[in-house]
């Protein structure tokens, strides 16, 4: 049975693309990018195992859900999990997807990975490269201007100038024993908000 490894994941969210999307983050990184905002989610370990069907179904579920988005960690280290989980997503409906990795687009396309390959067709946006603290230019959807916002299918073109120099903003889910930051994050953002957690903690 292929299983989705997930750090966590958001319901609803207006801060990772588009509308209204379900926020997807996989555990387990092959990267180690200084000043990662997720550095807990690098680890390649076990942390909750789903099927993608289920997963799908319960994407599906949600009222109102426009678009998925899938982060980390490094999706494409599941990309056999993620290949079914997106084909199940468009069996049930015609749902955006946008995906991060920080792999290039043409380090993808040279792997000759057939799960890779499909996942390339299913896609609606890929950013992807590698997140460089000091190239954050605190705009758009992409973490850092080196990575490269690939519209892959005509879906988003229209809205391409969001993903590039949308003000930046994200959303604080409270859960029962800890909170999320869900979004882009601007630099100084991301480092009140790791300190206010620590003191917390
Ligand atoms: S690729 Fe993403 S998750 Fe992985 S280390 Fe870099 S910023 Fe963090």
């Amino acid at each position: 049975m292929t299983l989705l490894n997930i750090a966590e994941i958001c319901s609803a969210t207006r801060t990772l693309g588009p509308g209204q999307r379900f926020a997807i983050w996989v555990q387990g990184c092959c990267f180690n990018c200084k000043g990662c905002v997720s550095p807990e989610w690098i680890p390649q370990t076990q942390a909750t195992l789903i099927e993608p069907k289920k997963l799908a179904e319960m994407i599906l579920s949600v009222p109102g859900t426009e678009g998925v988005t899938v982060s980390g960690g490094e999706p494409m280290l599941q990309a056999i999990a993620l290949r079914e989980l997106f084909i199940y997503l468009r069996q049930g409906r015609q749902i955006s997807i946008i995906c991060f990795t920080g792999f290039s687009l043409q380090q993808l396309q040279s792997q000759s990975d057939r799960a890779i390959d499909d996942i390339l067709t299913l896609v609606d946006v890929l950013i992807d490269g590698e997140y460089i603290e000091q190239l954050n230019d605190n705009k758009g959807w992409r973490g850092s201007s080196n990575q490269v916002v690939h519209f892959l299918s005509p879906r988003h073109l229209s809205e391409a100038s969001l993903f590039l120099e949308r003000k930046r903003d994200v959303e604080i889910h409270l859960r029962h024993d800890s909170a999320l930051m869900v979004g882009v994050p601007t630099d100084d953002f991301s480092k009140s908000f790791k300190r206010v957690i620590d003191k917390a903690n």
